[in-house]
Formats: structure tokens, C-alpha cells, sequence
């Protein structure tokens, strides 16, 4: 134990420092077990800015500035409860070799840990932290998800869901879910009316403050090779503005999120959704009070349970699957996918309208809905059978609310197939079809998403069938995928050979160029309808 500064407030003085109680970037949360037993006069919170976190994958610019400005807020917000922080702002270097360097200084008796929700980080800290924390945030811990797990033979949303909705009372009745049934789907998840969304209010946005201002010439000037834009970063920064965007969403967008949760509108990138995950893996807001908040709102049972769906079910299922799959999980790759991840993602410069769209918003905000997420960019890369470790790089490089824990088993297992079938029962496999009729981007388009050949023919559809194709072997394991591959034993021989030309020169180039359409277009069949 050695004596260090500390400056609560404004005065310098003498301390000794017990236990160094390390919070991560993600870990912003005033009630977290660190600071259980946390006494001011002896213990010393650190906490760290460090150029690798956002290098590893190439960061972009937007989450950067929304981890680090959070964590400024958070500091300050400490301070000024009397608490000593020892703070180092941004710098190159690795969390771990900014955490020895403190450790030899202020040598304290002990450092303290809430569990980090990336498995690196966790592994790279290990050797200097003594014991991690249960994360209090998350309503299943690791290990009883681990029991809900054990002996089944498949693990799927639905039963681990339910038991959370039991365990916790939400939307029940006694022991009956209110209403009479536990999933409203078939209410929700429609397309959007011809004319485009009603009633859409602008959501609350945040500009800028003097802190985020530091922070952004900060990342600016340390990191300008990373992608994303700040031209219009207005994340929540802070509890009171997380707080304010879950008001935000509970009045203005609730009542139509279930309806629309899957629709996809050109130049619309928030819709009805309640831009909420950033703020929450962060943790400044606390899963409970967004519950609660939704359960108890004035908008149809069938909006309330299918966002309730998203918090206590799937939140929570795919945290408890990565740390029940990983290390092993990351590596995973099912269909041997070992294609490059197309240029046009780190650009949105494409012709495919939906991909550009997707892609644009994503670098101009860090935001893209679920179905984006899942049926425009995570389909296009599984049907091209891009490599998934580059795909999950990708999505854990641009996204505002990307942390490993949650990115990784929707890339991994969801979205690319590559766990074989741990996480959902079959491959979200669609032609340009699914895209059409989910959104207006393909009127838009040079593309028809009818055709799978031709120089008109949609990539999406092309590829569609060429992945059938060869996994058919593979997928006729897969009872849900029964109906596709009757579909598929359809096509006429000469069909299937224009597809996998067609397919073959799109993979070559991972994207439909001028070559790829010509040849093929000569001797297409007519259109047939894909799926
Ligand atoms: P809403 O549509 O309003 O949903 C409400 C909340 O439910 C979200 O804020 C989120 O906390 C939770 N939620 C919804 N779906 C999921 C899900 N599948 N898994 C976990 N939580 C969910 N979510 C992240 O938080 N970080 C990621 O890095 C991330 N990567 C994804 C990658 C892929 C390929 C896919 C298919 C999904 C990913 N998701 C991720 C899940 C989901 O897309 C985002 O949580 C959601 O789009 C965030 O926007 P929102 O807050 O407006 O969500
Ligand atoms: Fe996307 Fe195909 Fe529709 Fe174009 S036609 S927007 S590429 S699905």
C-alpha cells in the first residue's frame, strides 16, 4: 500500500489506497457490486481511455466517442459524490498494460473487477485482478443460465424466455401469461402502409455537450483512420438522458413497435424503435426500470410483450450463451464460409439499395435496426458465405451498443449459422422477396428481386438459391428448412446452372458487377419465383 494524490473536488491530497475497484467502459452503473463495501477514505476507483479498444477492430468513430464521453460523464459523476478516480484519458496503449503501470504505482492490497462482457478483456485482465464480480445488471447470472441449459438437448429462446417471465413476473397472470398467451408475433411484425410510416415523431437526440466536444477531437485527432461519421452523434451520454430516451420511446413509439419491428423504410433509420441498447450496455439505465416502465404503458399487450420479449428474453438468452459457448464460440464456422467481407461494407458505395441504405446509416449514425442487421447485411454476408470471424468483426466495429457478449452470438449463431444450429433452429435464409415485402428499398433498385438470373436478376436472390444449393446436404438435417429445398428441387437443371454461374462471378467480386450480369443474362430463363 502506497500513498497516491487524489483530487476529489478541487482539493490535492494524501491517500492510501486499499482496494482498486477497475469499472470498464461498459460497466457505467452507480448501483454495480464494486462499490459494495467501497470505502472513499481507503479505496480508489480506475478507470481508462486506451487507442487499443478501438483498434483491435477498427472502432467506429461514433461508439468510440460514446464509450469514452459516457465514462468522462460517469468519472465526474463519481467525483463529485467525494470518490477518488484515477483516470487516464485517452492514450495509446492496452488496458491491461495501462492497469500494470498503475498497479506498480499506487500498489493497492487489492483489485476488484465487475465481470467484463468481452472475453478478452477478461482473459487480458486476469492476471492482475483478484476477483471478478457478478454483474448485477443482467437478470440471469452465467451460471443459472448454465443450469437452464444443462441437459437440454437444444436451447431455444422460447422455454428460457417463458421461465424468465415466470421468475420475474412480468406480463403474468398468477402463473398464466396476461392475455392468454405468451407471444403476440402474429399481430406484429408487419410491413409498412404503401404511403411509408404515420405518426413518426423525430426521436429525442442529444447534442453534443462541452465533454462529448473534448472527446470527439480527442478521437478525431487519435484516431482519424477509423470509419463512421461524428457529423451527427447525439447518443445518450449520461443516466438522466438514457432515462429521457426510454420516456422518448415509451409514449412516442411503443404503441407501433411490435407492429412494425421488422419493416424497413428508405431515409427512416430509427422508426419505431426505442434506441435503447446503447444506453443499456453501457449500463445507465438498468433492465428492470425499462421493464417496468413497458409493462406498465398505455400501448397494446401485443407492442409491450414483443419489446419485453426483446429485454428479458433475448438480452439476456444470448449473454448467457456466449458465456456458455466461449471461448470456442468465436471460432465457430458450421458452413466453412471463407469469403472476404465485401469492400462496399466499410463504404455503403453500392448499387444493392437495401445494402446502402443498411450500410449508410450505419456509418453516418452506428445504428441500424434489428432487421437490418439480421436479413439485409447478416443475410447478404451468409448468402455470399463470407468468413464469419470477418463478418463479426465487422458488426463489433461499427455498432454504438457493439459488446462482445451480445454482438457475437447474434452474428455468429443468428445471423451466419456458423454454431450449426445452437442458437436458432434454422439459417435466416431469404431471397431479395423477404426484403421486398419487409420494406419499399427495392423500388428503388436497379434490381428485381423476382429474378435470380439475368442482369437484372437481385444478388439477394441469386445467392439465395446458390446457398441452397451447396449446403443442400448440410440443410436436409435441418427440419425447418424443408419447405425451402422442396422449392429448390423445383428448379429445372439449366436453372440451377445460370444461378451458380451468376453466383460464382458475384462471389469472385463479392458484388454484382457489369461482367457479372451479362453473360448469364443471355441464356436465363424467364423469371420464377423465389421464395
Ligand atoms: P429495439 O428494436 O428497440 O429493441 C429493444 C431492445 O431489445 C434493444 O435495445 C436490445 O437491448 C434488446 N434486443 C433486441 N434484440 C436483441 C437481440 N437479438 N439480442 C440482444 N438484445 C436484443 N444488440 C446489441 O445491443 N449490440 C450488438 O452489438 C448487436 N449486434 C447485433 C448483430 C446482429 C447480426 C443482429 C442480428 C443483432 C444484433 N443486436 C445487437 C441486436 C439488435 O439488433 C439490437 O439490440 C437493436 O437493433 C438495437 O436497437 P434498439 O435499441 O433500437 O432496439
Ligand atoms: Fe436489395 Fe435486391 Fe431489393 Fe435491390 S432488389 S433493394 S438488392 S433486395
Amino acid at each position: 500500500m502506497r500513498i497516491i494524490v487524489a483530487r476529489p473536488g478541487l482539493r490535492w491530497h494524501l491517500k492510501l489506497v486499499r482496494t482498486l475497484a477497475v469499472i470498464l467502459g461498459d460497466q457505467l452503473n452507480e448501483d454495480s457490486a464494486i462499490f459494495e463495501g467501497f470505502d472513499p477514505q481507503q479505496d480508489a476507483v480506475w478507470m481508462a481511455e486506451v487507442t487499443g479498444e478501438s483498434q483491435h477492430v477498427p472502432s467506429h468513430k461514433a461508439r468510440t466517442v460514446l464509450f469514452l464521453s459516457a465514462m468522462r460523464h460517469f468519472r465526474d459523476r463519481l467525483r463529485a459524490r467525494g470518490l477518488t478516480v484515477i483516470y487516464q484519458e485517452l492514450q495509446p496503449g492496452s488496458l491491461r498494460g495501462l492497469l500494470e503501470r498503475d498497479i506498480k504505482q499506487h500498489a493497492p492490497q487489492q483489485v476488484l473487477c465487475v465481470w467484463p462482457g468481452d472475453f478478452r478483456v477478461k482473459e487480458a485482465l486476469a492476471p492482475h485482478v483478484h476477483r471478478f464480480l457478478e454483474d448485477r445488471h443482467f437478470l440471469a447470472t452465467p451460471d443459472e443460465f448454465r443450469q437452464h441449459a444443462q441437459g437440454r438437448k437444444q436451447l431455444r429462446l422460447e422455454y428460457f424466455y417463458r421461465a424468465m417471465r415466470r421468475r420475474y413476473g412480468v406480463l403474468m397472470e398468477g402463473d398464466q401469461p396476461l392475455g392468454g398467451s405468451w407471444n403476440y408475433d402474429a399481430e406484429n411484425r408487419e410491413s409498412l402502409p404503401a404511403g411509408g410510416p404515420v405518426g413518426l415523431i423525430e426521436p429525442l437526440r442529444f447534442p453534443p455537450d462541452l465533454t462529448t466536444q473534448v472527446v470527439m477531437a480527442a478521437v478525431g485527432q487519435q484516431l482519424p483512420g477509423n470509419p463512421g461519421s461524428l457529423a451527427s452523434f447525439s447518443w445518450p451520454v449520461t443516466r438522466e438522458q438514457g432515462l429521457a430516451v426510454l420516456a422518448d420511446f415509451v409514449e412516442h413509439r411503443l404503441p407501433l413497435f411490435g407492429r412494425y419491428q421488422d419493416a424497413m423504410w428508405t431515409g427512416e433509420p430509427w422508426l419505431y424503435h426505442s434506441l435503447l441498447s446503447a444506453a443499456l450496455n453501457l449500463k445507465l439505465l438498468d433492465p428492470r426500470e425499462v421493464l417496468a416502465a413497458v409493462e406498465h404503458a398505455a400501448a397494446p399487450l401485443a407492442a409491450r410483450e414483443g419489446f419485453i420479449r426483446q429485454i428479458l428474453g433475448w438480452r439476456e438468452y444470448v449473454r448467457g450463451l456466449y458465456w456458455l459457448k466461449m471461448p470456442g464460440y468465436a471460432e465457430l464456422n458450421a458452413l466453412h464460409a471463407q469469403e472476404a467481407l465485401p469492400e462496399f461494407y466499410w463504404t455503403g458505395d453500392t448499387p444493392m439499395v437495401c445494402l446502402r441504405e443498411a450500410i449508410g446509416q450505419t456509418l453516418k449514425h452506428g445504428y441500424a435496426h434489428h432487421i437490418q442487421r439480421l436479413m439485409v447485411t447478416g443475410l447478404y454476408a451468409m448468402l455470399l458465405g463470407v468468413a464469419p470471424r470477418a463478418i463479426h468483426e465487422w458488426y463489433l466495429a461499427v455498432y454504438v451498443d457493439a459488446v462482445e457478449w451480445v454482438e457475437l452470438p447474434n452474428v455468429i449463431g443468428m445471423s451466419q449459422f456458423a454454431d450449426g444450429g445452437i442458437m436458432a433452429s434454422k439459417p435466416y435464409a431469404a431471397s431479395g422477396k423477404y426484403i421486398d415485402r419487409m420494406s419499399n428499398y427495392c423500388g428503388g433498385c436497379r434490381f428485381d428481386p423476382a429474378q435470380s438470373t439475368g442482369p437484372r436478376a437481385c444478388p439477394f436472390t441469386t445467392l439465395y438459391w446458390d446457398f441452397l444449393m451447396r449446403h443442400e446436404h448440410a440443410l436436409r438435417k435441418v427440419p425447418r428448412m424443408e419447405m425451402q429445398l422442396r422449392n429448390l428441387a423445383r428448379l429445372k437443371p439449366e436453372q440451377k446452372k445460370a444461378i451458380a454461374e451468376q453466383a460464382a462471378v458475384i462471389q469472385e467480386a463479392g458484388c454484382p458487377t457489369t461482367s457479372s450480369l451479362e453473360p448469364a443474362a443471355a441464356s436465363a430463363p424467364p423469371l420464377f419465383n423465389a421464395l
